[in-house]
């Protein structure tokens, strides 16, 4: 590297400072470091970037740029196609070398190749997303594992990074001339709608809170509550799970900080029990992983099943079902509360998110592709390898795949995980006076709610339409 006294770090879906790789690796320059942030038009105006996960973003953004500011920098925002706005800005500046942190998508990976070829200055990258980046966790023949759990073997056999020692006090950041960048965009100056969501604390800060709290006492209690319909997340301290995926989305927390934790918390425990919550809650983790690495050794996932023959099941064309399944009006109440706290929140505890993902390709017999790019849409933890793989999972499409002559059944779904009906009556507020064994299937009781719908389909008939169409698939 050239002794120029600029060295850039782009920051992307890690927008924090600590336990950050190519932020760590830029510190160790006889440089001072220039932070950006690159507005991808091609990100902006793609249909699954909607205002929930972009306002999360936006507020994500301002609240690295305060932690920038607070060493006397500032986070440097460009608009425009990345290729092109940081080669400008290197010249401008005069960078001798870029910093980044891999990302794993098709488009990610298309995006960083291009410019690490076209840039004139050396370009650093690092794999920090993951615990595990793809093509360390393979089978002895080399080949990359297409099941969960021997993955998980395996990568349970290799040795993990630890976390970063603290680089920051080395770290010398450039005070950014006013005139280089843009502020930090409004929804509205992107031409996005507001978002009248309320999302948790945003921010590395709070991510390192949330991961806190969690490890303090309710990691124990995963094993069991982790099922649970939360109806208000971020405000019910009874927490279910960690509700860190916001976080892990935009990597305002690393995997490394989370899975340390996690061990922590393994030798902290005393009880039987409690060390099998750790190891539920880690086991997550390694999902998150392993469909990362999926959708880097088999990219067609993004618009195909996992399994190619799935491709010619005869979806319904049923626009009316599909509007039905997104606005919550259904008439059956677990699926209407999960889409209406998807709509008013952003966010979906896992289990109702399987609940309703099988309801539309089940029951509906939807595409599972409209309900990934609903989610996408919706989801303020949207994350194109963890959604792909949820929605091929319910589908029965795709890999370690739930068999598709499983078929959810709504109202027995509802009554094991929202037994009080208290998930129901919070969403569903039309249904909130009726008795407990009403609530999972108000049409038995004897006059339907004002204003609720009767269900749009018979689970017993949509079920065997359904085995009937994965059946012909299969013969
Ligand atoms: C249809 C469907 C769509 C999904 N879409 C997404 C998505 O867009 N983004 C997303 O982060 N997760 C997605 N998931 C996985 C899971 O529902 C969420 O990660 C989880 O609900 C987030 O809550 P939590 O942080 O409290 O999770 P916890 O249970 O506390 O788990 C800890 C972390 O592990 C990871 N994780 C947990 N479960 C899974 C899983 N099944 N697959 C991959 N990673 C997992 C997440 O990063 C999560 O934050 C989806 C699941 C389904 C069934």
């Amino acid at each position: 590297m050239n002794q120029s006294k600029i060295v850039i770090v782009w920051f992307r879906r890690d927008l924090r400072l600590s336990d950050h790789l190519a932020l760590e690796a830029a510190s160790q320059q006889p440089a001072e470091i220039l932070p950006v942030f690159c507005l991808d038009p091609a990100l902006l105006e793609s249909e699954r970037t909607q205002s929930p996960r972009l306002a999360f973003m936006l507020q994500g953004l301002a609240s690295l740029d305060h932690s920038l500011r607070q060493r006397g920098s500032r986070l440097v925002i460009l608009r425009g196609k990345p290729k092109k706005v940081l080669a400008e800005l290197i010249e401008r500046v005069g960078a001798s070398a870029l910093f980044f942190n891999a990302d794993y998508t098709p488009y990610a990976r298309h995006r960083d190749e291009t410019i690490v070829k076209a840039l004139p200055i050396p370009v650093h990258r690092f794999d920090d997303a993951l615990l595990h980046a793809p093509g360390e966790v393979l089978k002895a023949n080399g080949e990359p594992y297409v099941v969960f759990t021997p993955f998980k073997r395996q990568w349970l056999t290799l040795t993990r990074r630890i976390i970063a020692e603290d680089y920051l006090e080395k770290a010398r950041f450039y005070a950014v001339p006013e005139d280089i960048g843009q502020p930090i965009p409004t929804l509205a100056e992107l031409n996005f709608r507001s978002a009248s969501i309320e999302f948790p604390p945003v921010g590395e800060q709070a991510a390192q809170q949330r991961l806190q709290d969690f490890m303090q006492q309710n990691i124990y209690l995963y094993g069991e509550s982790r099922n649970r319909l939360v109806a208000e997340p971020w405000r019910d301290t009874r927490s279910a799970s960690s509700y860190l995926s916001p976080y892990f989305r935009f990597g305002m927390i690393s995997p490394r900080q989370v899975y340390w934790a996690a061990r922590d918390a393994y030798t902290r425990a005393t009880q039987k029990s409690a060390k099998a919550s750790v190891e539920a809650f880690v086991n997550e983790l390694i999902w998150r992983e392993f469909y990362m690495h999926i959708m880097y050794f088999y990219p067609h996932v993004t618009t195909r099943s996992f399994r190619t023959e799935y491709d010619d099941i005869e979806w319904a064309d049923d626009p009316n079902g599909l509007q039905a399944w997104k606005d919550g009006i259904t008439g059956y109440p677990i699926i209407d509360a999960a889409m209406r706290q998807l709509k008013a929140i952003g966010w979906m505890p896992n289990r109702a998110r399987m609940i309703v993902a099988s309801f539309l390709t089940k029951d509906l017999l939807i595409d599972w592709r409209e309900g990934e790019k609903h989610f996408m849409q919706c989801l303020i933890d949207g994350d194109p390898a963890a959604n792909n793989g949820g929605w091929q999972w319910a589908a029965g499409t795709g890999t370690d795949a739930q068999p598709y002559f499983r078929i959810f059944n709504p109202v027995s779904q509802s009554k094991k995980f929202d037994p009080e009906g208290e998930y129901i009556r919070f969403w569903v507020p039309e249904l909130a006076d009726l008795p407990l064994k009403f609530i999972h299937e108000p049409w038995k009781a004897p006059t339907l709610p004002k204003d609720y719908p009767p269900p749009i389909v018979d689970h017993q008939k949509a079920r065997q339409r359904t085995l009937e169409a994965y059946k012909a698939i299969k013969s």
